[in-house]
């Protein structure tokens, strides 16, 4: 299997320079590829959600040819489209204290510093530019009564920055960033394939040179060549399981890279948003999301006594808790997620938990209702109150929502440097697929943000220095007929008719909900040596019980949802071992990562700076083989290392 070995130590080619200056100074030290040879560049974007759109559609405008796939059968389809609560920049529209030096403390701090500086303030510098690009392309973000475009509050900051299409704010810049997709197809400079899914990474010469994708209608496998290779793939919260994600969001496409060379960044870094809906029965395969930006008006409480069972009507004020409000007086109900979450499983586990098990804690909207009438709040929320109902029968007008945290979004990702590149020479990751800019807990409304940052700003600029050496050193061929093409195209097939012989007793299914409810007790919001030893142990035998009994229905040579699904969820079950090993390692706790054992007398994350101030950057090492830790130091000059207080 040809792989690259990582470069080390790991250089993140932070450019020099004060914190200001640094993506100024890089924009103009980037070489640039002249326009006459970028009409005979390709580059190879696999997925088209916020990240990869935009990243296919700025490329194409700047003149290099496209290719882009996805597995949907839009771009549309692109699990972007369920975001709800809205996207953050530094404009300072409220002028209420916001810059874009706050915005990035704001990240750096809520990733419980555990984020690379330089990024992070380059994400803040730009967020302001990623919203005049989505006005211009007509996105309709909610406006004042006079014109101005409106904001809300989000976790983790004490301004207001949010900006937002009503509860469909990812649905809206998806179709601003497929409009401008869609203009590139029509120009014959992005060549757009749905249905098609990339299943490896093809390496050749020390760099990537393109891909290997199915087409899931037809079965036939294709080979992509590029001189770049551009992952926007998404996140892997679908490993657990039960998540927020879209079901069809899955790590393939980066697993699959990390196996050729390129490292996975913080994997055990995952997010548990605090206002889902609860979990209702055994059989469920899906959570939904309750957006945060109900936390502006929502009052989260649980009854003061263990075992209440009134309704919540019943229940006068002075015998509620609104536990948020009380430990954190300066936050309250904005706290950063992992904070809230943390603190609903506390008093759920105290026995004071509402609903069906106990888990579930209220999300009231009587005090806003009165305040500001059920015709503003059906007006900021309206879409959102309604999915609710129809999804517990119950109305949240009338009576409190019931919430609890559920897996949401994850920080871990491939590891790239400040370009974005992978330790792959040429393989760039985008999105919720890089390790990112959030640290060890990504703040709400971010993650829009830092995938459209990417896509239309970062990777057009960074892309080009990559490409510019290639051609001056003269490697500009490519050829899908390649030694390389034809070894990772057999491996593909080889892989396809493994699956398919089988024919076990039990559904892909049974295995990946196995997987998810082990990650979720042992490798979930608390996480203890000793239970991540035991996930250790039991992965691998789930892991063999998978390839000697699983049940693939169907064929290889045409649509077959089953194969799609074993194929995502075998690569689940390599990297359930990897989330544990990083969680094991990191003996301490630090945003969305809460190892028991590390915690303040108040019951707090407990930072280890000395020990643990890096990125962990994991190589994949073979089959059966332990993978090698290797180590990317954070430096924090501009912002001081202190421990988290939302008091
Ligand atoms: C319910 C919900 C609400 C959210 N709300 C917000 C919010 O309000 N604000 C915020 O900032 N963030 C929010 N987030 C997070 C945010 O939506 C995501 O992090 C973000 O949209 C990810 O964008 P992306 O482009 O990186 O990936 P995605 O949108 O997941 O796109 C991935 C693309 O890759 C393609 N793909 C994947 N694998 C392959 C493969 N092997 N071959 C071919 N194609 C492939 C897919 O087809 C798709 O086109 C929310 C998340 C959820 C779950």
């Amino acid at each position: 299997m040809s792989a690259v070995r990582p470069a080390l130590p790991l250089d993140a080619r932070i450019p020099e320079g004060p914190i200001e200056k640094k993506w100024e100074r890089a924009k103009f030290e980037l070489k640039l590829v002249n326009p006459a040879n970028k009409r005979k560049v390709r580059v190879v974007v696999v997925g088209s959600g916020l990240a990869g759109a935009s990243a296919s559609a700025s490329l194409a405008e700047l003149g290099y040819d496209v290719d882009c796939l996805c597995f949907q059968d839009s771009p549309r389809r692109a699990h972007s489209i369920a975001a709800q609560g809205g996207i953050n920049a530094a404009k300072n529209y409220q002028n209420d204290g916001d810059s874009v030096y706050r915005l990035f403390y704001d990240t750096v701090k809520g990733g419980d510093f555990r984020a690379r500086e330089a990024n992070v303030y380059r994400l803040a510098e730009v967020s302001a530019n990623i919203i005049d690009q989505c006005v211009a392309q007509g996105v309709p973000f909610a406006r004042e009564y006079g014109g101005t475009l409106a904001n809300r509050s989000f976790g983790g900051a004490q301004v207001s920055r949010t900006f937002y299409a009503r509860g469909q704010t990812g649905q809206q810049l998806l179709l601003g960033a497929y409009q401008a997709l869609a203009r590139q197809v029509d120009a014959g400079k992005v060549r757009m394939w749905p249905r098609t899914e990339m299943l490896d990474l093809v390496v050749e010469d020390g760099r990537a040179v393109g891909i290997v994708a199915r087409d899931l209608v037809t079965g036939e496998l294709r080979r992509f060549a590029g001189h770049a290779v551009v992952l926007a793939t998404g996140g892997y919260a679908n490993v657990f399981y039960l998540s927020t994600n879209a079901k069809g969001s899955n790590a393939t496409a980066i697993w699959r890279a990390h196996k050729r060379g390129a490292l996975f960044g913080n994997p055990c870094f995952t997010q548990i948003h605090p206002t889902c809906i609860p979990v209702s029965g055994e059989y469920q395969s899906k959570l939904t999301l309750m957006s945060e930006s109900l936390r502006n008006d929502g009052r989260i409480w649980v009854p003061r006594s263990k075992g209440d069972s009134r309704r919540a009507a019943e229940i006068p004020e002075g015998e509620r808790d609104y536990y948020l409000e009380r430990r954190y007086p300066t936050f309250g109900n904005l706290v950063p997620r992992d904070i809230a979450s943390r603190a609903a499983k506390a008093v759920c586990d105290e026995g004071r938990g509402v609903g069906p098990g106990g888990l579930g804690v209220y999300l009231d909207f009587a005090d806003a209702i009165r305040r500001l009438g059920r015709a503003k709040i059906e007006e900021r929320y309206g879409n959102l109150f309604e999915m609710y109902e129809r999804i517990t029968g119950e109305d949240p007008y009338a009576a409190p929502m019931r919430i609890y945290p559920a897996v949401h979004y994850t920080m871990g990702g491939l590891w790239v440097d400040y370009h974005l590149m992978s330790t792959i020479p040429g393989l760039f990751v985008l999105g919720e697929a890089n390790f990112s800019d959030h640290g060890a807990n990504r703040l709400g409304a971010s993650a829009l943000m830092q995938g459209l940052a990417d896509g239309y700003f970062v990777l057009p600029a960074t892309i080009g220095h990559y490409l510019a050496g290639l051609m001056s050193g003269g490697a500009t061929r490519l050829d899908p007929e390649s030694a390389a093409f034809g070894d990772v195209e057999r491996g593909v097939r080889e892989r396809v008719e493994r699956l398919l012989s089988i024919r076990g007793k039990r559904t892909v299914d049974t295995f990946h909900r196995e997987l998810g409810r082990l990650l979720w007790e042992k490798c979930g919001m608390r996480r203890t040596a000793a239970g991540l030893g035991e996930a250790l142990d039991e992965i691998p035998r789930l892991r063999e019980r998978f390839w000697s009994d699983v049940n693939v229905l169907g064929g290889g040579d045409g649509l077959n949802q089953s194969l799609e699904k074993a194929g995502r969820v075998a690569d689940f079950l390599e990297l359930g071992d990897l989330l544990c090993r990083d969680a094991l390692h990191r003996e301490e706790s630090c945003g969305g990562h809460f190892r028991e054992e590390h915690r303040t007398a108040e019951g707090e994350a407990l930072r280890d700076d000395e020990g643990f101030r890096y990125v962990a950057a994991w190589e994949w090492a073979g089959d059966g083989e332990e993978p090698r830790l290797h180590k990317e130091a954070l430096e924090f000059e501009s912002v001081h290392l202190a421990q988290r207080s939302y008091k």
